[in-house]
């Protein structure tokens, strides 16, 4: 995977000894040597990742960063600082300027690539997550926050693997302004703490006595319901191939014993929002996916769906000459419901409707609210004698058993009339079935309705 990664130095011998790194490992490199350059190009470039200096005179890297923090265009671009050796205060400020991550000069190959290389997976999803949001908004559907502003940290919950009791305490202890903290010893050699999707974040020793860290990181990452949380490890001073083997396995970050409360707070704070970050925008893509093909007042699909999908339905049956059968369904004078007991009854009616019509059809066939009280049930690889055989339970489940609705106290006598049609061997276009299903429809409708009727 490549990226556009900013380099931001105003030590030339920084900027070059960097980008050349940088560059032998394939990605691409921009440099800027001060704070304002380095907001031209970011504006102008749109890197994927930024690593910015600290110390630089005039603007320095704490304000570059609220910059391109504060300024929604750039928001969302991942930023590294790099700092002065064991500049724990300067972690602290440039993680609340927004920073996402650090290194420490001079900056050493491993967790320059290590951190780079996470930070341009994370921008990859991101990037995805927003096209999608970005599209949504273009056909009208805004959720209307920024959620990268508005990411509720609230009641986070963390799970730490941490077999040594003593650090376990510890670390419980520092993360308990910001998260609510369960200790797994894995004293069986497995994770053991229930409901694992509940977590925020997992914290991860990588110097267990019993079992292998690195194990327990890998089954996170491959099992489905906790492959999206991120993961922290700790790993011991001076073991740089720790490091590497977890960045490779999908751990999100790490943190070098011993543990820094600041830094500890810091990261996991960072890690939790992003997270929620990203889990906002997942369901604000299945929100607003579920908003352009739905109906409001029943959950059925709606008819841009419909036809899209029959469409797609029909290229594919009519190529393996398969036969696809279309119920047209009007409900009888629903305009009487609608006149007698009002709009918000005739919802009702339309609900409860739908909700019969959904069980009383297999899970192949496809439920969409055409116009008012006109629906449609698209039932692909059906001949037309179980279609109608469908069709005449329909009718009998809704004719049967009278609705009940809030908004009358005797329950309402509703009946449907079906038209059937089928495309089989006719290479029939959707459009035309649509059709051929309405005139049979008004067929039942002209025979005295509550009934199913076909042209053929
Ligand atoms: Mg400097």
């Amino acid at each position: 995977m490549t990226a556009r990664v900013l380099v931001v130095d105003d030590v030339i011998q920084n900027v070059k000894l960097l980008e050349a790194k940088l560059t032998s490992e394939y990605f691409d490199v921009l440099t800027a040597m001060n704070g304002e350059e380095a907001l031209k190009i970011i504006d102008e470039e749109h890197p994927d990742i930024i690593l910015l200096d600290v110390m630089m005179p005039g603007m320095d890297g704490f304000e570059v960063c609220r910059r391109i923090r504060s300024n929604p265009k750039t928001a969302h671009i991942p930023v590294i600082m790099v700092t002065a050796l064991d500049q724990a205060k300067d972690r602290v400020a440039g993680i609340e300027a927004g920073a996402d991550d650090f290194l420490t000069k001079p900056v050493s190959d491993l967790p320059l690539f290590a951190r780079v290389r996470s930070l341009a997976r994370l921008k990859l999803l991101m990037d995805e997550l927003r096209m999608r949001e970005t599209t949504s908004q273009n056909f009208g559907i805004n959720m209307g926050t920024d959620l990268n502003q508005n990411v509720n940290m609230r009641n986070a919950k963390v799970l730490l693997v941490e077999d040594y009791s003593r650090v376990a305490e510890r670390i419980s202890n520092y993360m308990a302004d910001i998260a609510k903290i369960d200790v797994d010893a894995v004293e069986t050699g497995e994770i053991t703490a229930p409901n694992l999707d509940q977590y925020d974040l997992f914290i991860i020793s990588l110097s267990l006595n019993e079992t292998d860290g690195f194990r327990l990181c890998s089954q996170l990452r491959s099992s489905e319901i906790t492959r999206k949380i991120p993961i922290l490890v700790l790993v011991e001073e001076g073991e740089g191939n720790q490091m590497v083997k977890a960045m490779e396995l999908g751990v999100s970050d790490y943190i070098t014993r011993p543990v820094d409360k600041n830094e500890l707070v810091a990261r996991a704070k960072s890690q939790i929002r992003q997270n929620r970050y990203a889990n906002s925008l997942r369901r604000n893509n299945q929100k607003s996916i579920q908003m352009a093909m739905t109906d409001s007042v029943t959950g059925l699909y709606n008819r841009h769906f419909l036809s899209t999908h029959l469409d797609n339905l029909m290229a594919k049956e009519n190529d393996k000459r398969k036969k696809v059968s279309l119920l047209m369904m009007d409900l009888d004078k629903f305009k009487v419901v609608n006149d007698t007991y009002g709009h918000i009854s005739g919802d009702e009616v339309l609900k409860e409707f739908a909700d019969r019509v959904t069980n009383n059809i297999r899970n192949i066939d496809l439920a969409a609210r055409f116009g008012g009280e006109e629906f449609v049930i698209v039932m692909p690889e059906t001949n037309l004698e179980y279609a109608r055989f469908v069709a005449d339970r329909l009718c009998r489940a809704i004719a049967d058993e009278p609705f009940v609705i809030s908004g009358s106290e005797t329950p309402i006598r509703v009946t449907v009339s079906i038209g059937l049609a089928l495309a089989g061997d006719k290479n029939l276009s959707s459009s035309k079935l649509l059709v051929s299903a309405d005139t049979a429809l008004y067929k039942a409708k002209e025979n005295g309705r509550n009934q199913v009727m076909s042209l053929d």
